[in-house]
């Protein structure tokens, strides 16, 4: 899974629990709307229109009035979630996710070990098998001091190297994609 996939899973989490009515087949066409949304000020946004979602204009504009989502597909007093509406609220809360991701920092440290036992350190580990004992490992910790241990055994010790958690993703991402 790629970062930009595991973020968009959570934006997609995030709304789901925000509409618990909408149904897969809602939530399906509100992914494929995503791309097409462009936010025009804070609470309006202006959403492609897609002939092959049944949309027979080329834009939709979707805004907040009077704490209710309207979007110009529709008239305002149904007050029914399209998926133009829909696909604004996920691309709020996807760029939401996606900002927090850049402001929280771990830190992030890469080693070579020799290990005939079971790895382990202080952080998300992940293991890339060399050949024989020998292993990659990569740890993403939310502390500086990064330790990989061998069958309880400290091996390594070093600083890791501070990331924000949306590039410490893409280097998780980089060093799985290596296997
Ligand atoms: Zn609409």
């Amino acid at each position: 899974m790629s970062m930009r996939d595991v973020l968009l899973d959570e934006a997609v989490k995030r709304l789901k629990e925000k509409l618990p009515y909408a149904t897969r087949n809602w939530m399906r066409k509100v992914l494929k709307r995503l791309d097409g949304v462009m936010e025009l000020e804070p609470d309006k946004y202006v959403v492609e229109g897609r002939p092959a979602l049944g949309d027979r204009r080329p834009a939709y504009y979707v805004w907040l009035e009077g704490g209710r989502w309207r979007c110009t597909c529709q008239p305002a007093v149904w007050g029914r979630v399209c998926t133009h509406i829909g696909a604004a609220l996920l691309h709020r809360e996807h760029r939401r996710i996606l900002q927090r991701a850049e402001r929280h920092r771990v830190y992030v440290a890469e080693a070579e070990v020799e290990c005939p036992g079971r790895i382990e350190a202080s952080g998300e580990v992940y293991v890339r098998p060399l050949g024989g004992w020998r292993y990659r490992v990569l740890v993403v910790s939310h502390l500086r001091e990064i330790k990989i241990k061998c069958g309880g055994y400290v091996i390594y010790e070093t600083e890791g190297e501070e990331a924000s958690y949306a590039a410490a993703l893409a280097i998780i991402q980089r060093f799985q994609g290596n296997t």
